[in-house]
């Protein structure tokens, strides 16, 4: 079903005599019979001109400047055609010497537009007008054969934009598509190019990758085309001398994909915990080996781990606070017990951090019973609950 407001949106555009489409993946997946999660409009009008047509409207970015029009609580995105023209470079369209652009804003014609976007399959403009939808860069037929393919020659335009490397696999997993030889073949290449990729776009683009519902096909891919180690390269380090620790990520982004599946809620806190994990584990080890209490160790460890990550994907610290929870309740869940057991239930990160502990039990990992013990403790009366501390209680002494 094409959305009412992208349909205004157009509308408005063209009585005002500008070209208007609507573009991109939601025409993809209207053609593939799944449900668009957003709508993109493209038009001839530039940023200013759209802004001054509608009342809730906004430019936002530098880079990429695009108008984000408000209708009825939704936001449709409107972009003004842009040209790749390699040959036009002043202060709208700046590339570095490695030919990344930093900003891209030299507005074009339709089909200078249709050739700078991503992939084939995401190129598709439908006009309401006349209910057409135009495809400039084949990507009918990809879409019939399931191929995801990079308009225009690969190695440039991942050099144009190092982020197309992180689509590309995003899109293969989502819609379960083969990626194109020629499109495939420069990736492990070009990967390295992502760490001039600011942040917070880095961080955006990581809960696309991993909180759509594909996060594990997602994973998979990337660890293929070698791409993990630039995103995540503390986890790298860490994983391959431990299976474990792959099969926790792996279960965690099973656990996701399914909660998306379901309509649940998702935190990329969550995600994210399991990613790092491996990493403050390993460091919390060796701090507590060199003498800090557990807790402190693994205090000092999740710092740690934190601080470098950051830098890569800006996880905003909302996230980052929750992630600090979930690990050190790790400890807490093991070892408060007595009264303190009743109020850790009410704790609003117990759930994230109880579930990190069935994560890390179906891995493999052997806590004692920690999960089972949680499990039964939050699912009986009082009295029941009173007799299973004092049982634990005495496990806990014979172990000390
Ligand atoms: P979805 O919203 O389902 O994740 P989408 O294809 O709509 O997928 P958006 O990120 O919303 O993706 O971008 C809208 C469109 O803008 C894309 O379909 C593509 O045509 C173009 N586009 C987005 N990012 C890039 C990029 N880095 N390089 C070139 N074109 C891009
Ligand atoms: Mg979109």
């Amino acid at each position: 079903m094409m959305n009412s407001q992208a349909l205004e949106v157009v509308e408005k555009l063209t009585s005002e005599g500008f070209q208007a489409f609507i573009v991109g993946g939601s025409i993809r997946d209207l053609l593939l019979n799944r449900v668009p999660k957003d709508f993109d409009v493209a038009t001839n009008a530039n940023p200013i001109q759209i802004k001054s047509l509608f009342d809730r409207a906004r430019i936002i970015g530098r880079r990429f400047q695009i108008v984000h029009v408000k209708l009825n609580k939704q936001i449709i995105e409107v972009t003004t055609f842009r040209s790749n023209n390699k040959d036009l470079f002043n202060e709208q369209r700046i590339r570095t010497k490695n030919g990344m652009l930093t900003r891209d804003n030299v507005f074009g014609s339709l089909t200078d537009d249709s050739i700078r976007r991503d992939l084939s399959v995401n190129a598709f403009y439908y006009d309401p007008h006349d209910n057409t939808i135009t495809d400039f860069t084949n990507g009918f037929s990809d879409l019939r054969e399931g191929i995801i393919r990079i308009i225009g020659d690969p190695a440039t335009r991942y050099r144009e934009d190092p982020l197309r490397l992180l689509r590309v696999v995003r899109f293969a997993a989502k819609l379960n598509f083969l990626i194109d030889s020629s499109t495939r073949a420069p990736i492990k290449q070009h990967g390295k190019d992502l760490k001039q990729i600011s942040a917070p776009r880095l961080f955006d683009e990581s809960l696309k990758l991993f909180m759509s519902g594909h996060g594990l096909k997602t994973f998979e891919l990337l660890n293929e085309f070698d791409l993990l180690r630039h995103i995540f390269p503390t986890l790298f380090d860490n994983i391959d001398s431990n299976d474990l620790h792959l099969k926790i990520i792996q279960k965690a982004l099973t656990n996701t994909d399914s909660r998306v599946e379901n309509k649940q809620r998702v935190t990329p806190a969550f995600i994210f915990a399991a990613f790092l994990w491996p990493e403050v584990q390993s460091n919390a080890k060796v701090l507590h080996s060199q003498g800090k209490s557990v807790r402190q160790a693994l205090e000092d460890a999740a710092e740690r781990a934190i601080a470098c990550q950051i830098r890569i994907t800006a996880i905003p610290k909302r996230f980052t606070l929750s992630m600090r929870q979930i690990w050190s309740l790790q400890i807490s869940l093991e070892k408060n017990i007595g009264a303190r057991a009743h109020r850790l239930i009410h704790n609003p990160r117990f759930r994230a951090a109880y579930d990190f502990v069935l994560l890390r039990e179906q891995a493999g990992e052997n806590l004692n019973g920690l999960g089972d013990w949680w499990t039964k403790y939050q699912t009986s009366d009082e009295k029941i609950q009173r007799k299973m501390i004092s049982t634990r209680k005495q496990q806990h002494r014979r172990k000390c």
